[in-house]
């Protein structure tokens, strides 16, 4: 059997099926094994678990998720990958492989039951991180537990605390679903071919909300708009970005106890949803 985390191995299986690493799909392959099982033990993935892997690669993170799981569905976007994937994976009856854009299949298409518990873990694609985990918090599916080997920016962006440099839209709109905790730091040499980055495996869990705000789109809005300029404040940065005016704004933040002249990275995710409360239904 191929030993997927040796680099000499997989350059003889991409030779034989005439492969290249496309650099436009985030393909950098883990060939750390002592990382590969703290991934697999971060998912904390048991025998009755059903799990979800975005990204299949070679199939290196499917094979030891495979060894834990009851089953596991796991998405690839790259055609040419999939007869390399039928074969490292041929051994193993309880894989499912699903050749699609992750961002554009129908995640009720994966064959997961409605009430399924489901758990995620992937090495994701940075260019399109954010992406895939705000549509797997998003997604009705039964999803509890995530773990992702993601880039150490965005890791230090998912866990980030208000008034910090790394506090942004992600942190607030990740945090609305789920509790997010960093594990441990990856260098880019447990990756093939090696990226320009480290990364860290982080976790979210996902739980109920812990604070409802009227109208979750006006929430989201707000949120973003509010960090779109990083250096203008709160009040400049909705005036530019969003369709409220100046007056709508002070009256909204007034009731709200926000000085309208402090940055958005100062506010929790809850004050975001007293104030968009605040500018529901009034665009005018
Ligand atoms: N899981 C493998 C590993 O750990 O070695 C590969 C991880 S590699 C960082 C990311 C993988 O995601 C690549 O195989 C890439 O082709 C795939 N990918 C990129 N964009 C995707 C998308 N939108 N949907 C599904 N897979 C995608």
């Amino acid at each position: 059997m191929t030993k997927l985390t040796s680099p000499s191995e997989i350059e003889k299986l991409m030779r034989r099926y005439d492969l290249r690493f496309h650099k436009r799909f985030g393909q950098n392959f883990l060939i750390d094994e002592n990382i590969l099982n703290r991934i697999a033990d971060a998912a904390e993935i048991s025998l009755s678990d059903s799990v979800l892997e975005i990204g299949s690669g070679i199939g290196t993170l499917t094979q030891a998720l495979a060894l834990r799981a009851k089953k596991v569905t796991t998405v690839e976007i790259d055609t040419r990958l999939i007869p390399v994937l039928n074969e490292t994976l041929s051994e193993y009856n309880n894989i499912r492989l699903v050749n699609s854009d992750f961002l554009r299949c129908d995640l009720s298409d994966l064959g997961f039951s409605q009430d399924e518990s489901i758990k995620v873990a992937a090495n994701l694609p940075y260019y399109v991180t954010t992406p895939i985990i705000m549509t797997l918090l998003e997604s009705d599916l039964s999803i509890k537990r995530m773990t992702f080997l993601v880039q150490k920016e965005v890791g230090e962006r998912l866990a980030a605390k208000p008034g910090t440099k790394a506090y942004g839209s992600l942190t607030v709109a990740a945090r609305y679903y789920a509790d997010c905790e960093k594990c441990f730091d990856v260098p880019a040499s447990a990756f093939m071919p090696k990226p320009r980055v480290d990364s860290s495996v982080i976790v979210l869990t996902r739980r109920p909300a812990t604070y409802e705000p009227a109208d979750k789109k006006v929430f989201f809005t707000i949120v973003k708009a509010a960090f779109l300029n990083r250096r203008k404040t709160l009040i400049n940065s909705l005036m530019g970005n969003t369709a409220y005016d100046r007056e709508t704004l002070i009256a909204a933040m007034t009731a709200v106890g926000i000085d309208p002249g402090v940055r958005g990275e100062r506010l929790t995710g809850e004050t975001f949803a007293e104030l968009a409360d605040q500018l529901t239904g009034k665009i005018k």
